[in-house]
């Protein structure tokens, strides 16, 4: 900590993080204690907060840009899975002692490229040192009309699972970072390590099915487990078939080589796809408004009352001949 170069606390707020809070006149500059925030007439805020810690969530040599964008990704993923629109972030920061300035300047960049990109704003947070590892928390707050976030509990028997995007590229990403090989081509690489340091919420997707999908989350956890906090909510079952399942073309080739990817790509995290629930009788909506997103949605399953699935797992996959295929484990889980 000795020889680090950073200024002190509140000259590091003034010049790094300071410029980052101009376009919301609540956050008083970062120069208050606190900043005040008001929907828009006839909405409400949406809330919700996720912390990354070097060597869980990123790889302490991820370059800070994209662990800047992680971050922020992996909140307003949260706001797009529940239809709301990005309003504004605070951030927690606790630095590490090999967090220097030009590493800090890296990372606020990374901040400034996805508050364009997605329209939010830095509001406040707090600044901390630690003798642990780099770990950074975000709030992220969206708004929606009053009422209609779309929910994990609202599913009902019958209605069709849809997953938007591809699964298991951020586990072929990490398999890369790690130097395992799971068969990724040279020219695949930086479009799997991608995948996993750079996720793509889909905010325009979600805000497209606010009053259309009737349950939804992001897949964080894993497909098989995300899938299974929607029943758990909803008090169903569901059944998905493995080969339904969208893979990129690095997932495709990751399959052809070792059966065991599929494995992966169903219970892998860190996908940060849309995995929501709709009526039959939606079905063009829903493409309609996935078409309007530019995102792809793939049906993937159903819903089914809870009791008709055998096993004490409330998500059953089946393989291409319609007999359930057994899972390792159903997604990644912290303890
Ligand atoms: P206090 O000591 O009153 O809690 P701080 O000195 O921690 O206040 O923070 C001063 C201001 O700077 C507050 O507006 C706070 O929200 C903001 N701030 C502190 N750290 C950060 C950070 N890492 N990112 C964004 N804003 C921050
Ligand atoms: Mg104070």
């Amino acid at each position: 900590m000795t020889d680090r170069d950073l200024p002190p606390e509140f000259a590091l707020i003034a010049r790094y993080f300071a410029p980052l809070s101009a376009a919301e006149p609540g956050a008083f500059g970062l120069g208050d204690d606190a900043a005040v925030l008001a929907p828009a007439p006839g909405n409400e805020f949406v809330l919700t907060k996720d912390a990354l810690v070097e060597g869980v969530h990123f790889l302490a040599d991820d370059p800070p840009e994209t662990v800047a964008r992680k971050l922020l990704r992996v909140n307003l993923s949260d706001l797009a899975a529940k239809g709301a629109k990005p309003r504004a972030y605070m951030l927690a920061t606790a630095f590490s002692p090999r967090i220097e300035s030009a590493w800090l300047a890296a990372f606020v960049a990374g901040l400034a490229a996805d508050q364009r990109r997605y329209g939010v704003t830095l509001i406040g947070g707090d600044t901390v040192a630690t003798p642990g590892p780099l770990t950074l928390c975000c709030t992220a707050i969206g708004e929606i009309a009053a009422g209609a976030m779309l929910r994990r509990g609202g599913g009902r028997p019958g209605d069709i699972v849809y997953v938007s995007g591809t699964v298991g590229d951020a586990a072929l990403g990490l398999a890369v970072l790690r130097g395992i090989d799971r068969g990724v081509a040279p020219e695949a690489a930086r479009f799997v390590t991608d995948r996993y340091r750079l996720p793509e919420p889909r905010v325009d997707l979600g805000r497209a099915l606010v009053g259309l999908a009737t349950a939804a989350i992001d897949v964080s956890d894993g497909l098989v487990a995300d899938l299974g906090h929607i029943c758990e909510q909803s008090g169903l079952g569901a059944e998905i078939g493995a080969a339904r399942v969208p893979l990129s073309a690095a997932g495709r080739a990751a399959l052809a080589k070792d059966p065991s990817f599929l494995d992966l790509a169903l219970t892998g995290g860190d996908d940060y796809e849309v995995l929501f629930a709709a009526p039959p009788g939606a079905r063009q909506l829903v493409v309609d408004a996935a078409s309007r997103a530019g995102v792809a949605v793939t049906e993937i399953g159903s819903l089914a009352p809870s009791a008709g699935v055998a096993g004490g797992t409330l998500v059953r996959v089946l393989g291409p001949d319609g007999s359930p295929v057994a899972l390792g484990r159903t997604g990644y889980r912290h303890y």
